[in-house]
C-alpha cells in the first residue's frame, strides 16, 4: 500500500470532499473541512483511517500528500469563493509529521499565495499527538502560524496522550469535541459531563469550540444550549465535492431536516 500511495498524487489518485461546519446557534454556514480520498487503481476505495496511518510511517510520503492536500484545497477553495462572493473559512488536517517539518510555515505561506486565499480563512487541524513532540519547536512553528493570521485547532480533543497543561501552554484558537462524546449525547452520562467541561474549559480560555459527527437534532439542541460555537456533522451535511457543494451553498445551504 505505501508503494501505491507513492504513486497516487502523479496518478491523480486522490481528490478532496468538504464536509460544511454551521453555526449552530444561526444555522449558517461558516466554513468548511478538506477532507482526502483516494480511488486507488489497485485496491480500489481505502478510507483515510487506513492509508493515514500507513502515510505517516514514512515522514516523507505524509509530507508529500499533506503539501498536496493543503495547496489543493486553498485553490479549490478560493475558486469557490471568487465563484460564489462569499468568505467561508477552509479547515485543513495536518499530521504530527507535517508540523514537525521546519518548513511548514513556508510551505502554507506559499499555497496561500499561489491560491489567493486570505490568511483568516484559513485554519489547520493538528491532534494533541503534536505537543508530545519538542516543546520548542511546536511553540515556535505555532506561533508563527498563527502570527500570519491563520487559525489553528486541535482535533480530537480528549481522545490523545497528552495532559491538559498543554492548553495553558500552547496557544490555539478552536478546540474539536471529538464525535465520540458527541455521539453519546444527549443522554450519556460521562459524555455530557466531558462535553460541557470541555466547552467551560476552552470559552474560559478564550478558544472557540466546534463540536465534530453531530448526526442528531437532540445532539445539536443538546450542545447548543451548553454554548457550543459551530457543528459538523451528518444531520447538517455528509462531506461533498466541490461539484455538489457550490451549488448547494449558492442555493442556500438550507439543512435538510428543517425543511
Ligand atoms: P477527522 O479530521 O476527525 O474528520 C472527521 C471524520 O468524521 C471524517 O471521516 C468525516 O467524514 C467523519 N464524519 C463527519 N460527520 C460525521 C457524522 O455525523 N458521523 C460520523 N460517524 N462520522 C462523521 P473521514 O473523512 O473518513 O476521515 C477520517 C480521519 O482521517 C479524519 O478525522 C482525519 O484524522 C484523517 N484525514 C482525513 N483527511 C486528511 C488529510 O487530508 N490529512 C490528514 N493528515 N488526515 C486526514
Ligand atoms: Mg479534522
Ligand atoms: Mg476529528
Amino acid at each position: 500500500m505505501a508503494d501505491a500511495l507513492h504513486r497516487a498524487i502523479a496518478r491523480g489518485e486522490f481528490h478532496l470532499v468538504y464536509q460544511p461546519q454551521f453555526d449552530l446557534e444561526t444555522r449558517e454556514i461558516m466554513g468548511i473541512e478538506a477532507l482526502l480520498r483516494w480511488n486507488s487503481r489497485e485496491f480500489g476505495v481505502v478510507p483515510p483511517a487506513e492509508f493515514i496511518p500507513v502515510a505517516e510511517d514514512e515522514p516523507e510520503l505524509i509530507q508529500a500528500i499533506g503539501r498536496w492536500v493543503l495547496r489543493t484545497a486553498c485553490q479549490e477553495s478560493a475558486r469557490m469563493q471568487a465563484e460564489l462572493g462569499c468568505r467561508l473559512g477552509l479547515a485543513v488536517n495536518l499530521s504530527p509529521a507535517q508540523f514537525a517539518q521546519p518548513d511548514l510555515p513556508e510551505l502554507v505561506r506559499s499555497a496561500l499565495e499561489d491560491s489567493g486565499l486570505e490568511p483568516n480563512m484559513l485554519e489547520l487541524e493538528i491532534t494533541e499527538g503534536v505537543f508530545v513532540m519538542e516543546a520548542e519547536l511546536t511553540i515556535q512553528t505555532l506561533n508563527t502560524i498563527r502570527a500570519m493570521g491563520v487559525a489553528v485547532s486541535i482535533d480530537d480533543f480528549g481522545t490523545g496522550y497528552s495532559s491538559l497543561s498543554y492548553l495553558t501552554r500552547f496557544t490555539v484558537d478552536w478546540i474539536k469535541i471529538d464525535q465520540s462524546f458527541v455521539h453519546d449525547l444527549p443522554h450519556g452520562r460521562n459524555a455530557s459531563v466531558v462535553t460541557t467541561a470541555i466547552i467551560s474549559i476552552a470559552h474560559g480560555l478564550g478558544m472557540m469550540v466546534i463540536a465534530e459527527g453531530i448526526e442528531t437534532r437532540e445532539q445539536h439542541d443538546y450542545l447548543l444550549a451548553r454554548g457550543c460555537d459551530l457543528g459538523q456533522g451528518y444531520w447538517f451535511s455528509k462531506p461533498l465535492p466541490m461539484a455538489e457543494l457550490v451549488p448547494w451553498i449558492a442555493a442556500g445551504a438550507r439543512i435538510a431536516q428543517d425543511a
